[in-house]
């Protein structure tokens, strides 16, 4: 069985990425592949990143966001990769923010330049980066389920949280065995301080009870009925974290669009 590096201790010391050229790449094969781009402005001279892509009869309309967290490289990774090997189904619409913290990213650290965790601020929207990433989740129509693709350097393995509260089909078990032949699974039955169980974590969440939103609960409260958050775990080696990724991402996608009858 395949081992935790065990060199990060207290935080991720692992790789990080040169996010500017990266979003570069990501943005050319986005528009190489025929994905309409939106550049969404988030203050000063910064700018986030997002993708769309139309197909004529869509059944599922699907959102994929990664790097909130700016040491969590795995994410954006993951979303190239997804975007060079085009292999995408003729039943979904699809919208990605590949890169949601890119000053994050330049210091390879989970807040933003000034500081904020992104990923709580979805509720009272203080940051640039997240006034403008709403305004622009606003103007898009709502999601089958969202992808919401993170890394964690205290996990042993891979897990899911899932945010189902109309109890929809579930995607998770699907993620998880699509998974398992790339990179372990978190199998403890207490993750992230929530009980777990084959690397899913389904928490009760009241999002009105609680003060800070991270992307999800925004999404399950104003976008969706069904979102995921993926963690890959970031004390393992890289590649093995990008497949986790890309494999969890597909097999959501394959399973969502062969279980539901296409819309006429
Ligand atoms: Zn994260």
């Amino acid at each position: 069985m395949m081992q935790r590096l065990g060199k990060n201790n207290g935080a991720y010391f692992g790789e990080s990425i040169d996010v500017i050229p990266l979003l570069s790449e990501v943005r050319e094969l986005g528009t190489r592949h025929g994905w309409a781009v939106d550049v969404i402005p988030a203050g000063n001279e910064l700018k986030i990143l997002a993708l769309r892509r139309t197909v004529p009869r869509p059944a599922q309309r699907i959102y994929i966001s990664a790097g909130i967290h700016g040491d969590e490289p795995a994410g954006p990774l993951a979303v190239r990769e997804l975007l060079a090997r085009n292999n995408w189904p003729d039943c979904a619409d699809i919208w990605i923010c590949p890169c949601l913290n890119p000053t994050g990213f330049q210091l390879n650290k989970r807040e933003s330049a000034h500081g904020a965790d992104l990923n709580r601020d979805y509720r009272h929207l203080r940051t640039a980066e997240i006034q403008g990433h709403v305004r622009w989740l606003e103007a898009q129509p709502s999601f089958d389920f969202c992808l919401c693709l993170h890394e964690d350097w205290e996990a042993h393995g891979f897990y899911v949280y899932e945010l189902n509260p109309q109890s929809r089909p579930s995607l998770a078990e699907h993620m998880v065995a699509a998974v398992r032949p790339e990179c372990p699974i978190d199998h403890s039955t207490l993750i992230d301080g929530r009980e777990a169980r084959d690397g899913i974590i389904r928490p009760h969440i009241e999002p009105t009870q609680r003060p800070d939103w991270p992307e999800a609960f925004y999404l399950i409260t104003h976008k969706t009925p069904l979102s995921y958050t993926l963690e890959a775990p970031s004390d393992f080696p890289l590649p093995i974290r990008i497949n986790a990724l890309v494999a969890g991402v597909t097999s959501a996608i394959q399973q969502a669009c062969t279980a539901v009858p296409l819309k006429i």
